[in-house]
């Protein structure tokens, strides 16, 4: 419909993914309306989230009395439960919602969410696991796969490369990445330059294909 505002989304299930959800979505400023049929769990974002109601999101008639089909983004955060979590994004694909995000809890569970029609799958657990596993394994302070075989990290400087202009270095010969910003102490960050000299207690951000990215982190 070319009349929707395209702002408020809606979130369903309001367990700790769609509670952070929604409260994030909020505290930016996007009008959200949470759905939760827990009461108790409707009642601890009261004042958190701009619309909150309790109801059965598999339930066709309730999603309508709550203007679901009017909203253009719509979340499905309902995870542990499968027979709920697809009965209610089936319900959205058939109420023609624009922008369907659903989180999945496995592989199977992504599939048949994107077979139902379902245009956005995340996988919060995994993702997050993965993210962890580089943080715990190597030097990384933070880790962003951005696409299947390309990441961004946040690190301090491996030793050979302080004192030395970027451009000087060999750094993107050598090693395959990118420093693409760079934080002093007590600073901000600021885009690095081939002029850009690391320090000891200076911050990284490192771009590049993964395996790459992954042996320059393990560099000490
Ligand atoms: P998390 O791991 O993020 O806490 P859960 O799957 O455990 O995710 O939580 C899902 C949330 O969805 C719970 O708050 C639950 O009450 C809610 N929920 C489950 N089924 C329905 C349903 N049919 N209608 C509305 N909310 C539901």
């Amino acid at each position: 419909m070319a009349d929707k505002n395209r702002d408020p989304v809606a979130v369903i299930g309001l367990g700790r993914f769609g509670s952070a959800l929604a409260i994030e979505l909020t505290q930016r400023g996007t009008e959200v309306l949470g759905i939760d049929n827990n009461p108790k769990h409707v009642q601890d974002l009261s004042g958190l989230v701009t619309d909150i109601a309790t109801a059965d999101s598999t339930d066709l008639a309730a999603l309508k009395q709550l203007g679901v089909p009017d909203f253009y983004r719509a979340v499905v955060a309902i995870g542990s439960d499968l027979e709920a979590s697809i009965l209610t994004a089936s319900l959205l694909v058939e109420l023609e919602i624009d922008h369907i995000w659903a989180k999945a809890v496995s592989r199977q569970h992504g599939r048949i969410l994107r077979r139902i029609g379902v245009h956005h799958v995340v996988f919060p657990e995994h993702d997050m696991g993965e993210r962890v596993a580089h943080l715990v394994s190597g030097r990384m302070l933070d880790y962003m796969q951005v696409d299947a075989n390309f990441a961004l990290a946040k690190m301090r400087p491996p030793k050979e490369f302080v004192g030395i202009p970027l451009g000087q270095s060999g750094l993107r010969r050598r090693y395959g990445v990118t420093v693409v910003a760079v934080k002093a102490r007590e600073e901000e960050f600021t885009y690095a330059t081939a002029e850009t000299e690391l320090g000891h207690g200076d911050v990284i951000i490192v771009s590049g294909r993964t395996d790459r990215v992954e042996r320059f982190a393990d560099l000490p």
